[in-house]
């Protein structure tokens, strides 16, 4: 039975090796984590992370070919192919501090899997890294052999948070590069004879090392510049008279250009786009590419703005100012269907709030009270960034509640934020929301999910990103 470990049970790792487990019943698949709450959540009925379709993926495999520990070395020893899928965070202090990929974790795994080591190992590289990251995993590992022969796989992960598990059932493709030895090659087909079990063969890909470990910065770096694109569209819409969803439909009907990641929205989030693109930018300026560099600090630059806008338009709109106003904030995750709050845009428009002192009053439906106030009340790198951030003060927590209901938080509110777009926040009982706020009772809609004309004939005044101004 071939053995698969997977060092890091996040929200990739975890996923990933679950739908692994799934897919090939004959391989044995250990999720590894130095994490030991992590671990227990894994082994409970209580999963660490959201994911639709995760629990009853995990349900049927666990204790059979799926197992969660923190017995890291047992696992990595016993395994013919190890996944690497920690975290690889913006790098916070010393050279390359706000850009480069901090690489503590991998590194810190690489040498744990020399250590305990005593057969021959593929070593795949699932987090993203910076592309030439696997020279150096390979000179960690080569270093301490002792005749163990390793082969190092760049194998990135592009399954989006929200819909992981449909996206590993189904992805567009799957990427492998290796080296182009003999024993790379052998390598790289032991990996590609795993995916097949269920992804088609015309859809595995197979590259160089370099080519694999590019490509996922790249295609990071491709989607959210499609996003600061429509953003910067989205302000030239609202000084016009322009309508951002329409001009997004007129322009993704180009089959050059193609529908997808067109909507306009108060700014991405996630632990992803801005991490991979800063590490893009540190790689641009350390091979002396500074104009390509400045091209790709503009993606991150509108994404700052158009939170900035958002907050500005917000204040602006409730006459120039939200002083002991209450707002109710209606969503906290970077996106739909998951609790992932990292780098979300809700943090930044929050503290933009706190700032102007409105009494803010939170509804996500899977984000819980603690990891809202943690999250507001951490200090945030700052790179270039506009909006200055400080940790929230202790008078600033009394002006945060999280309620469980978006019906209570919207309670006695002067004005409704949507940043968000939960499904349920469509179909809310506006009416009945509206009879319960302070007049005049304002939207300001971050994700364009409300239908504006319905809620102004309520006699909302509605702000949607991109959208022609109420009169
Ligand atoms: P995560 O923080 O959720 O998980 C990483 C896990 O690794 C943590 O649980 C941590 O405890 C564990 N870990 C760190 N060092 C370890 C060690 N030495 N031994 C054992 N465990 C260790 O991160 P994530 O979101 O799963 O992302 C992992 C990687 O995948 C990152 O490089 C990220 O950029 C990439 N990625 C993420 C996504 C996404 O949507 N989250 C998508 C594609 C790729």
């Amino acid at each position: 039975m071939v053995k698969i470990c997977c060092i890091g049970a996040g929200y990739v790792g975890g996923p990933t090796m679950a739908v692994i487990a799934l897919k090939c019943p004959n391989i044995s698949v250990a999720v590894v984590d130095i994490s030991v709450s992590r671990i227990q959540a894994w082994n409970s009925d209580q999963l660490p992370i959201y994911e639709p379709g995760l629990e009853e993926v995990v349900k049927k495999c666990r204790g059979n070919n799926l197992f969660f520990s923190t017995d890291v070395e047992k696992h990595v020893s016993e395994a013919d192919i190890i996944f690497v899928s920690v975290n690889t965070p913006t790098k916070t202090q010393g050279l390359g501090a706000g850009k480069a990929a901090d690489l503590t974790y991998w590194e810190s795994a690489a040498r744990m899997i020399a250590d305990v080591s005593k057969s021959d190992k593929i070593v795949v590289e699932k987090s993203t890294v910076p592309v030439k990251t696997a020279e150096a995993i390979e000179k960690i590992l080569t270093h301490n052999a002792k005749g163990i022969n390793f082969q190092i796989l760049s194998n990135p992960e592009f399954l989006a948070e929200g819909t992981a598990i449909s996206d590993l059932y189904n992805p567009d493709r799957v990427l492998i590069g290796g080296r182009e030895t003999p024993e790379g090659k052998k390598a790289i087909q032991a990996l590609k004879d795993v995916y097949a079990h269920w992804v088609p063969v015309d859809r595995i890909i197979c590259t160089n090392l370099w080519s694999a470990e590019l490509s996922k910065l790249a295609a990071n770096a491709f989607l959210a510049q499609r996003i600061s694109s429509v953003n910067a569209m989205s302000a030239l819409c609202e000084a016009t008279g322009a309508d951002v969803s329409q001009v997004s439909h007129a322009v993704g009907m180009d089959s050059r250009i193609g529908p997808k990641f067109l909507n306009a929205s108060v700014g991405f989030g996630g632990s992803c786009f801005q991490k991979d693109i800063l590490n893009l930018i540190y790689i641009c300026e350390c091979n002396g590419l500074p104009e390509v560099a400045n091209y790709w600090k503009q993606v991150i630059k509108v994404n700052d703005y158009q939170k900035t806008r958002f907050v500005n338009r917000l204040v602006s709109s409730m006459f120039n100012t939200v002083s002991g106003k209450k707002i109710a904030i209606l969503g906290f995750a970077f996106k739909k269907d998951t609790g992932d709050t990292r780098e979300t845009p809700a943090i930044d428009v929050c503290k933009g709030l706190l700032g102007d002192k409105a009494m803010l009053s939170i509804y996500d439906p899977q984000v819980p009270e603690e990891q809202i106030m943690r999250d507001l009340s951490m200090n945030k790198y700052e790179w270039d960034h506009p909006i200055h951030l400080q940790p929230m003060s202790p008078s600033a927590v009394k002006q945060v509640k999280v309620t469980w209901d978006a019906y209570e938080a919207t309670k006695d509110s002067h004005g409704i934020c949507i940043l968000t777009e939960w499904d349920e926040f469509r179909n809310l009982d506006y009416k009945r929301i509206y009879d319960n706020m302070q007049k005049p009772a304002f939207v300001f809609d971050g994700r364009n999910v409300v239908d504006m004309e319905k809620l102004r004939q309520i006699g909302f005044i509605v702000y949607s990103i991109g959208k022609p101004l109420d009169a």
